[in-house]
């Protein structure tokens, strides 16, 4: 359910943000298909309309030749509908097509530019003082025989990886400690299909074709493999409406997540900082339009909160217009200090997308207004619906924390200390050694 109507509405507007987004989305196009499928509804109105007066008049007692006549008129009718409707159906599918692309408008305190013009939100701690040469988690990971990424090369291409050793337990490890961090904050844990429908991945506001599609797809099906968790989580709750008395509704989702990295040649992609598939686990809230803001802050915070647990070096970041994809209203970022790659590196990435998913999932809630006296005898409320809020975070992205725990935790002598939340779910393992 998109709101064609407040698009054709607030054109100008909708340009502008177009253009901060750098986004290719082409509003003359989805303005104009709009206006031919409201003429053609309009036709395919007045057709059924003709068609029902002729219907009625056949009930009635009538002459052979007026019956005759009746019914040729019934039959034209009948195939210039037929065609008509084809007609809708088809600028529907395109009209809807053309939307998807158009992305979500922008929280009027986002830095209008490229990556560079996004405002430093908060730094945490400092970068750690080594007083030994130290090495990238590459290095380390092979000395201490943590990875196998020729292998992995071997049986399924570059950017995939093997982790071995104290490298899985750190995973699982990364992977636990986080969940219970999350859901003792009041979260639903879940696990999810990590194949879904095109059509939801489109939906959530990712492009599953094309060119530079992030999105694997399976050969032969309307299906592909998931680059976040986020799209099934936002797909439970498709097409249902929501009692306002369950929400927010909170869940932390563990999946994989499988990304083409189309277009990602040139940036950093040494090791294991950019790979094709990754463990994560994902915060999503379904809340009230009006708690949204409210709710970023709070996934913000559980991040932050996670991180400087670790022991990590990060700054948050409000992210700037083109930054934001298209679902995103407001987008935060944590950029962590990793030592050994010299550089900061994004872990996490929190956004508010208002109800620029929930109206593609037609995610509705219903007020919890007194209802009217009939309704009142029957336990309904009769309160109009509205479209919820949906929010996504990153509580744990595995393969740069990995990095992260490694190039900040070296030893020494090649040891890398295992910081003290994870140890109870590593079975009290304090220290990766040489073996
Ligand atoms: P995104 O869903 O794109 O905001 O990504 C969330 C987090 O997943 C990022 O902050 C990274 O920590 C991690 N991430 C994204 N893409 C990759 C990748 N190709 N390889 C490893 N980690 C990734």
């Amino acid at each position: 359910a998109i709101d064609f109507k407040w698009i054709r509405d607030n054109r100008e507007d909708v340009a502008a943000n177009i253009k901060n987004r750098n986004s290719n989305a082409n509003l003359e196009l989805v303005l104009e298909l709009y206006e031919k499928m409201l003429s053609v509804q309009r036709e395919v109105e007045q057709l059924r309309g003709e068609r029902n007066v002729v219907a009625n008049q056949m009930k009635g007692k009538l002459e052979p030749s007026q019956r005759q006549k009746l019914i040729e008129e019934g039959k034209n009718l009948k195939e210039g509908l037929a065609s008509l409707e084809e007609d809708l159906l088809r600028l529907t599918d395109e009209l809807q097509q053309e939307a998807q692309c158009i992305p979500n408008m922008t929280h009027p305190d986002v830095p209008i530019g490229e990556e560079e013009c996004s405002v430093l939100r908060k730094t945490v701690g400092s970068p750690r003082e080594f007083a030994f040469p130290i090495k990238d988690h590459l290095q380390l990971g092979k000395e201490l025989d943590l990875f196998n990424f020729d292998a992995a090369a071997e049986v399924s291409g570059s950017k995939f990886y093997y982790l071995k050793n104290e490298a899985v337990m750190l995973e699982m490890a990364l992977v636990n400690w986080t969940l219970s961090e999350v859901t003792r904050r009041g979260f639903i844990p879940l696990t999810t299909p990590e194949i879904v429908r095109s059509s939801v991945v489109e939906k959530c506001g990712f492009q599953p074709r094309g060119e530079n599609t992030q999105v694997y797809s399976i050969e032969g099906t309307d299906q592909c493999l998931i680059g976040t968790a986020e799209i099934p989580v936002g797909g439970i709750h498709m097409d249902s409406i929501l009692p306002e008395s369950s929400l927010p509704l909170k869940y932390v989702a563990h999946s994989h997540c499988f990304r083409t990295e189309a277009g990602a040649a040139g940036a950093a992609t040494r090791g294991l900082y950019r790979v094709h598939q990754f463990n994560k686990v994902e915060m999503f809230i379904l809340c009230r339009p009006e708690d949204s803001d409210m709710y970023l802050g709070e996934l913000i915070g559980i991040e932050e909160d996670l991180f400087s647990s670790l022991g990590f070096h990060f700054k948050t970041l409000d992210m700037a217009s083109a930054d934001l994809g298209a679902p995103a209203f407001r987008k935060f970022d944590v950029e962590a200090w990793m030592p050994g790659l010299e550089r900061y590196g994004e872990i996490s990435s929190a956004s508010n997308c208002t109800d620029y998913q929930s109206r593609r999932l037609g995610i509705r809630y219903r007020s919890s207004e007194p209802s009217t006296s009939i309704n009142q005898k029957k336990g309904k409320s009769n309160a109009p619906t509205q479209f919820v809020h949906t929010l996504n975070a990153t509580a744990c992205a595995v393969p740069r924390m990995i990095i992260c725990l490694l190039e900040n935790y070296q030893q020494v002598d090649g040891s890398v200390v295992i910081p003290e939340p994870l140890r109870p779910f590593m079975g009290g393992l304090q220290c990766i050694t040489s073996k």
